[in-house]
């Protein structure tokens, strides 16, 4: 959606499962803060165990921020790529244990299957670690695509445990 500040609102999924990743996800906040994100809503800190990958992971750790930017989509996705990398992301086995991972769940309802950057993200209904934080800022999200709200599309899932709640605020 643009507002009338010319900036659009977007959401950002955080997640990782190696190191301290609280403090790596507060580091990774203030990067987006001070490249010129507003930050609007942060979804509380969860932890849950790993889906799929490698088996033996540790638990990750999940969380969703909402922002306002006038970044362009392809200048925020360069922006999260260079914040997972000084958060000592390493890229080794798809899926497997990482210190941070941050993926563009929504740009503005933006609908793009260009594989550098899908929108809305390719796999955030089939997730609870994405849709239980997006719920608990933003129910009423809708899926540009699927056309269902965020809560509606936590309901449709499986049943599985629900994750942790670790910090209402971080
Ligand atoms: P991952 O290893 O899960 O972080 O995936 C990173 C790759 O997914 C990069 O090559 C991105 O260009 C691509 N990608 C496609 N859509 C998205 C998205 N919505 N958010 C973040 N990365 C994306």
């Amino acid at each position: 959606m643009s507002q009338n500040d010319g900036t659009v609102t977007v959401y950002i999924a955080l997640g990782g499962n190696l190191g301290d990743c609280r403090s790596a996800f507060v580091r990774a906040r203030a990067a987006l803060a001070a490249a010129g994100l507003r930050i609007t809503a942060c979804a509380p800190l969860y932890r849950g165990a790993a889906v799929g990958g490698p088996a033996g992971q540790p638990d990750y750790y999940n969380t969703v921020i909402q922002a306002a930017t006038t970044l362009t989509a392809t200048q925020l996705l360069r922006l999260c790529q260079k914040i997972e990398h000084q958060g000592g992301r390493q890229r080794q086995q798809r899926w497997g244990a990482r210190t941070i991972d941050l993926d563009i769940l929504d740009y503005a309802g933006t609908v793009s299957a260009a594989p550098h950057l899908t929108l809305p993200h390719p796999r955030l209904h089939q997730r609870r670690f994405v849709l239980q934080p997006l719920c608990a800022i933003a129910p009423d999200w809708h899926h540009p695509r699927l056309k269902h709200n965020a809560a509606s599309l936590l309901e449709q899932l499986p049943p599985q445990p629900a994750l942790a709640l670790v910090a209402q605020r971080w």
